[in-house]
């Protein structure tokens, strides 16, 4: 996979398309012959498709609702899929003896489940390889080798969501990685995550923004002493003057990558900053409202993304969401694959003033988002600092859930959550009204107190 990757980069972009377009015939012919939801979908479309624009569109709703026929495989079926994710025991572990599994935020509406086969795992694998080689030079190449390419992930834990699940499963079944892919909990208090992470030594970092931001600044006042070669982050768009300070904090190469559990890796950083799309195994499409396309330099209503490579559960013309703006020139960079920027993705940090009057403690928005999202029987939430010391959780349980138990289990695992980050003094309540959705039709997940203007 990666050689294969490689040759394709260093033959540039017409042949990566070239691939793209190969592999998007072999996917939909493999959907209409395995997948019941989508040879219905596809019924009176030509035999032969290699655009795919000419395909009807889908969401996570709809293929949540047909999950069995969705499914490539007659062993993944929704109810033996949601017994797995029930079970924190078995997270990273193969379903049906094959599949990872994937639970993600609630973030367009609902949420979803996702069953990621081996070749999804070889291509999201040999894709970092390639992106590796065009972030670092040959001497940052040698410094990860010589510190034991050394990989500290702060990541949300305690659920099925793709970055631990994976990394659990990397460390059960490749024993000698155990020791050099460190998987640190977003939930654990800062003080304690920066001691963890200075015992590691990382000569690879990654998380969410927000918490890189915070490591940032810990970074700054010389709590942490970490010496990362690269920086990367992930899930959350990271401010081009944020990337700076990153950069200036570690001493590091600092690169985001944009994608989603369903997508895969679909973009990565340059060093000005735009996200280069990764043509390879994935197909993104900017669109409007209608589902067209929309030109380079206007940004898109969402994004609808093919992912080449997963064939056990297909995802064709998937509408992420996200509002992406394509650069109309080239990048300065010398990449010539487009350039984007995604909109409105960067997350505030939550702030609170500490429990003894010191200062204030900050909390990656993830960090709660996530114990709310394995709460059984959510279906779509929304966390609301309405004051300094108060979080209130707009929630819409799942059809057939105790509505009174799904908000009670929500609140009990954020408190859960701020008692050991030192906030017990925070109070969770439940909002009588359900999550609201921003104007671009996104959910927000969290939604930190507006920042005052400075008082003169
Ligand atoms: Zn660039």
């Amino acid at each position: 996979m990666w050689w294969d990757a490689r040759r394709a980069h260093r033959q540039g972009l017409e042949e990566i398309r070239h691939r793209q377009t190969a592999r998007l015939v072999e996917l939909v012919a493999y959907a209409r012959q395995h997948s019941a939801f989508y040879r219905d979908r596809y019924q009176g479309l030509p035999e032969h498709i290699d655009d795919v624009t000419s395909l009807p569109v889908t969401n996570k709703r709809e293929l949540m609702a047909h999950f069995d026929e969705v499914a490539t495989d007659p062993a993944v079926t929704l109810a033996g899929v949601q017994e797995f994710v029930a079970d924190p025991a078995r997270i990273g572990g193969r379903f049906a003896g094959k599949y990872l599994v994937a639970t993600t935020a609630g973030t367009t509406g609902s949420r979803g489940i996702f069953v990621l086969d081996d070749r999804y795992w070889a291509v999201t694998s040999g894709l970092m390889g390639i992106l590796a080689a065009k972030w670092l030079s040959w001497r940052d190449v040698l410094r990860l080798v010589r510190r034991g390419a050394r990989f500290a992930e702060v990541v949300a834990t305690g659920g099925h969501f793709l970055s631990v699940a994976a990394s659990t499963r990397e460390r059960r079944e490749k024993p000698r990685r155990h020791r050099s892919l460190g998987v640190f909990s977003v939930h654990t208090p800062l003080p304690r995550l920066v001691a963890q992470l200075n015992g590691f030594g990382p000569a690879l970092l990654g998380g969410y923004a927000s918490v890189l931001r915070l490591l940032a600044t810990e970074q700054q006042a010389g709590r942490l002493q970490v010496h990362p070669v690269l920086v990367l982050s992930t899930a959350e768009g990271l401010p081009p003057d944020e990337r700076d300070r990153l950069e200036r904090a570690f001493g590091a190469v600092v690169r985001e990558v944009y994608g989603c559990t369903e997508s895969g890796y679909s973009a990565y950083g340059c060093a000005l900053g735009w996200l280069h799309l990764l043509e390879d195994w994935v197909i993104v499409e900017p669109v409007d409202a209608d589902h067209r396309p929309v030109p380079p330099g206007t940004v898109s209503s969402t994004v609808l993304i093919t992912n080449l490579a997963n064939r056990v559960q297909p995802i064709i013309r998937y509408d992420v969401g996200d509002r992406i703006l394509v650069r109309p020139d080239p990048c300065p960079c010398g990449d010539p694959a487009p350039a984007i920027r995604v909109q409105g993705r960067a997350s505030d940090v939550l702030t609170f003033p500490a429990a003894d009057g010191s200062g204030v403690v900050t909390v990656p928005p993830l960090a709660l988002g996530t114990v709310v999202d394995r709460t059984p029987g959510v279906e779509l939430f929304q966390i609301v600092q309405t004051g300094p010391t108060g979080l209130s959780v707009r929630l819409l349980p799942d059809t057939g859930a105790d509505p009174e138990r799904v908000r009670a289990g929500a609140r009990e695992g954020i408190a859960a959550v701020l008692t050991e980050l030192g906030l017990a003094h925070v109070t969770v309540e439940s909002a009588p009204e359900p999550p609201e959705q921003t104007t671009g039709g996104k959910y927000r997940t969290v939604i930190p107190l507006p920042t005052r203007a400075p008082s003169s």
